[in-house]
């Protein structure tokens, strides 16, 4: 074990204070500076070690460094990183047949960022709209949910909910809906004869883990097949493992018509998104009508097959489904002794954190101190979303250190 070096040599305080004095202020980010890392534990410039429970807003779900997603991404450095799709590269076939047979779907439109595969999937629907369904030209509408969170474009934010996501930043796109989070009625009532799809995420993760009432998901698909319209679900944090199954749509045994993936599916080394969805639907681009230089480039399509290749063997939804058990019961556990409420669903947890004890951001800085790592959203809320690899003892460990920090 290292140990903490004195105050005056640590070398965190001033590139923590070089980063914030250099770069626009849109991030508040704990003053960890972290250098290396491995599995679920990260380590500083000065040394010291922090478990890691956000992994990145599940970017990291395989963990930091994964030796099988190394080895893919070193491989494919030696070999070839780029062409643009203006070729076809020996690695683009595999993925988009691998990741459509992991989702249960025809094809695959590789993009980088998560809010890049929202956008696209955004376009897929309108052209679905006006092409198949017989919308009437440029009055397509997608119904979408309180409290969402799909990413920070134009278009994006404009359909947020949230102030901070939003003020400022106008004039935004029409041509969108809301509904209440949860609420298959109002959903129902809400659909019309211009709406092309719905588009949720399976569980609202920057709203703070809100999972919704059993069925929902289901009363959602029944609905969306009943009048014509996409069912579009957002997985690019819920899914590929997170919750304890491929897809967090998988709870209620749900189909959506179109997968939007992200985060996870780079290994936590390269942006990689992705729409998935039938040949009668993402068949509706032609040459020219989308596009992406990086999008599905050689390294990225990689590192996606080897995250598949985790993910097909099912070994690490089980861990997630095992571990996310321990940490539920830990959890619930401290309900009314400084944690007000607890929502988990697999490996990932919503837990919010009595006033009384501080804010979420205190309860954070808190546990940093401690040597563990977590991110909180909305005031109270701490997210805990840890490598699907970490072991049950650092798991444990970790949250011997929060039950320490919310009981004083
Ligand atoms: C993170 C996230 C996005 C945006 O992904 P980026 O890669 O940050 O653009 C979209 N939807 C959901 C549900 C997310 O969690």
């Amino acid at each position: 074990m290292t140990t903490t070096p004195v105050a005056s040599a640590l070398r965190a305080p001033e590139l923590a204070a070089l980063a914030d004095s250099r770069t626009a202020h849109n991030y508040h980010p704990l003053p960890v500076v972290v250098e290396h890392a491995e599995g679920a534990w990260m380590t500083d410039v000065d040394g010291r070690r922090f478990l890691d429970l956000l992994a990145g807003y599940s970017a990291l779900n395989f963990g930091h460094g994964h030796p099988a997603l190394l080895r893919a991404a070193h491989t494919q450095l030696d070999r070839l990183t780029l062409t643009s799709r203006a070729f076809v590269h020996d690695q683009f076939g595999a993925f988009c047949a691998e990741l459509g047979d992991l989702a249960g779907k025809d094809l695959v439109l590789p993009m980088n960022t998560g809010a890049e595969a929202v956008e696209t999937a955004i376009k897929v629907a309108r052209k679905w709209g006006y092409q198949v369904k017989g919308v009437a030209d440029d009055q397509a509408t997608i119904i979408v949910a309180h409290g969402n969170f799909h990413g920070r474009t134009t278009t994006v934010v404009g359909f947020s909910d949230d102030p901070d996501a939003r003020n400022g930043f106008g004039p935004f796109a029409p041509g969108f809906v809301h509904v209440p989070y949860g609420d298959a009625e109002a959903l129902a009532a809400a659909i019309d004869e211009t709406t092309v799809a719905v588009m949720i995420e399976p569980i609202q993760g920057e709203a703070g883990v809100l999972i919704p009432p059993d069925g929902y998901l289901r009363a959602v698909r029944e609905t969306c097949t009943a009048n014509d319209v996409l069912f579009m679900a957002d997985e690019i944090q819920a899914g590929l493992g997170r919750t304890g199954r491929t897809f967090a749509c998988d709870h209620e045994d749900v189909v959506p018509d179109v997968y939007i993936l992200g985060k996870a599916l780079g290994g936590g080394i390269v942006p990689v998104s992705a729409v998935v969805a039938d040949r009668d639907v993402l068949g509706v681009l032609r040459p020219g009508q989308h596009g992406s230089t990086f999008g599905g480039n050689p390294l990225a399509c990689a590192v996606g097959r080897e995250v598949v290749s985790l993910l097909s063997g099912g070994d690490l939804q089980a861990r997630a489904l095992e571990l996310g058990e321990l940490m539920r019961e830990r959890l619930e556990a401290l309900v009314g002794h400084g944690v007000h409420a607890v929502r988990s669903r697999g490996l990932w947890a919503g837990v919010d954190i009595d006033p009384a004890v501080g804010t979420g951001r205190a309860v954070c800085e808190a546990l940093m101190e401690r040597g563990v790592l977590a991110k909180d959203t909305h005031g109270s809320t701490i997210r805990l979303a840890p490598p699907l690899v970490v072991t049950a003892e650092d798991l444990s460990w970790g949250l011997d250190q929060l039950v320490d920090v919310v009981q004083g």
